[in-house]
């Protein structure tokens, strides 16, 4: 499910023909020292390419046009070792469509006091090309990320590996389909979008299946994998009978793998990425799908409860985003439930009424059998467990009639104070920078949503990033947020937006 393309970022170095062959020479061969020593590195997620020194308008644009058309290339990284007169670079930059790095960096880290001469200083000029360069790209408008620092640094590298997962998902998400089986809860807003308008700035197709078709697919799931697939979840997970007759709770299991399987095969079929689910809309269906959503999440399926299409593409995205990450922690749909307001010990604690993908968890995962307060279907089987602690990023994409909005909050996952027995769902609990108090605060004052798409694994600054890549408006709620600068930020974003 995961599975996504083999990408390729194209690094190419900008220059000019007056130069002589020598020193074009050595900015040929350095800028493949540079490239060989990333790809070494082991710190970026995909594989950098070296491409020919840009002399001219139209390699340039020949270069550029290429990136586009090529399927593997998810962005290029720009850098100019000398100095590149930028008007070579307008019509590239003009017909050029993917995610685009300019690296300002310099070949040598330390000035060579005791050699430097006018040949090194010309063929040394980053801090002079770049300018022009950049100044190019500003004036043009077009959306980049700078990274500034010597190439051999960590920091640096690890920086590029950064904006990497950020191209992936601004390349990855005109791929994005949500299939929406139950349309979004009645009289509820912050869940309604213009799906018209997502597809023009996100590329996301949202589309309409009666959930009686995949209700259908559910039913024809054979027995023998469903009864597979319920073995396959009693050795994995602690089954907790809580009183329950063991053969009905295994009955109520059984449910919820063959709702996993039938949804499966029917998102592959219809090359879905991503599913909305609507307690109050199921057709045929026996139980609100809980722990099938939970482990087609843990898949890689974005999700969305109450058909929050707008939350469920935002999940698959950041799971794409950050795809074979060493070490992630987890990605996840969440809501905010309930606040602890003791004094030191303030949180949100996230949970749904089923839905949280094992991903984040820590610790083991149970299968619990429990009523649903809401809704008039038999008791549905969840996975249950606490998440990890660490700092994660939660954002809510709203529609504010004239333009969408994203909202990114850091937040400090922590482990629950006690144990919290007699709650039947999986949870997290959060406290909000900078605190509670003014999280919340200006979260409410955005128009933030109580649905959630979280990951410990990516930045405020990759979301943000891939915002502006959207051309949409992004608000980062963290440790400098006061509420005075953040009702300013809102107001002025009001115009810049309209
Ligand atoms: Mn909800």
């Amino acid at each position: 499910m995961m599975k996504i393309r083999d990408y390729k970022f194209w690094f190419c170095t900008g220059s000019q023909d007056l130069y002589g062959d020598e020193c074009l020479a050595h900015v040929a061969e350095h800028s493949k020292i540079m490239v060989d020593a990333l790809n070494k590195s082991g710190i970026l997620p995909y594989e950098v390419v070296w491409k020919p020194t840009l002399l001219t308008n139209a390699m340039i644009r020949q270069t550029l046009n290429a990136a586009n058309q090529d399927e593997d290339c998810a962005g290029v990284i720009t850098w100019m070792h000398t100095f590149s007169p930028a008007k070579s670079w307008i019509l590239g930059l003009q017909e050029y469509r993917k995610p685009l790095l300019h690296l300002h960096t310099q070949f040598n880290r330390e000035l060579p006091y005791d050699t430097i001469d006018m040949d090194f200083m010309n063929e040394n000029q980053a801090a002079h090309g770049d300018r022009e360069y950049g100044h190019i790209v500003s004036r043009m408008g077009i959306e980049r990320k700078v990274i500034v620092g010597f190439w051999e640094d960590k920091e640096v590298q690890e920086r590029i590996a950064s904006w990497m997962r950020t191209a992936i998902g601004i390349v990855e998400s005109s791929h994005i389909r949500v299939m929406r089986v139950a349309d979004n809860m009645r009289n509820v807003a912050v869940t309604e979008g213009d799906k018209v308008e997502a597809q023009i700035k996100f590329g996301w197709e949202v589309d309409a299946y009666p959930v009686n078709e995949i209700a259908a697919e559910v039913e024809a799931v054979a027995k023998g994998d469903v009864e597979a697939l319920v073995e396959e979840y009693y050795d994995k997970y602690e089954i907790l009978l809580e009183g329950r007759d063991p053969q009905e709770f295994r009955r109520h299991v059984a449910v919820q793998a063959q709702i996993e399987l039938g949804f499966e095969k029917f998102l592959e079929d219809q090359n879905c990425h991503a599913i909305v689910t609507h307690f109050g809309d199921l057709g045929c269906l026996q139980q609100l799908p809980g722990l099938a959503i939970q482990r087609l999440m843990e898949k890689g399926y974005g999700f969305g409860g109450e058909g929050d299409w707008k939350t469920a593409a935002m999940v698959r995205l950041m799971k794409i985003m950050s795809q074979g990450m060493k070490g992630a922690k987890g990605t996840s749909f969440m809501e905010d439930y309930t606040y602890n307001m003791t004094p030191g010990k303030e949180g949100i604690l996230e949970a749904h009424m089923l839905e949280v993908c094992p991903s984040i968890s820590e610790g083991p995962i149970g299968i619990k059998v429990q009523p649903l307060t809401m809704g008039n279907r038999e008791d549905p089987a969840r996975l249950v467990f606490t998440s990890k602690e660490g700092p994660g990023v939660a954002t809510s994409l709203i529609d504010l009639g004239n333009r969408f909005r994203l909202i990114i909050n850091d937040v400090d996952c922590k482990k629950p104070e006690k144990p919290m027995p007699k709650l039947p769902v999986a949870t997290a609990f959060w406290t909000p920078q900078p605190n509670l108090m003014t999280g919340a605060e200006a979260w409410i004052l955005a128009g933030g949503a109580h649905h959630t798409a979280f990951s410990y694994d990516l930045t405020s600054e990759q979301m943000g990033d891939w915002a502006a890549a959207m051309g949409i408006e992004a608000v980062y709620i963290d440790k400098d947020t006061t509420i005075r600068q953040f009702k300013n930020e809102l107001r002025w974003n009001s115009i810049a937006y309209r």
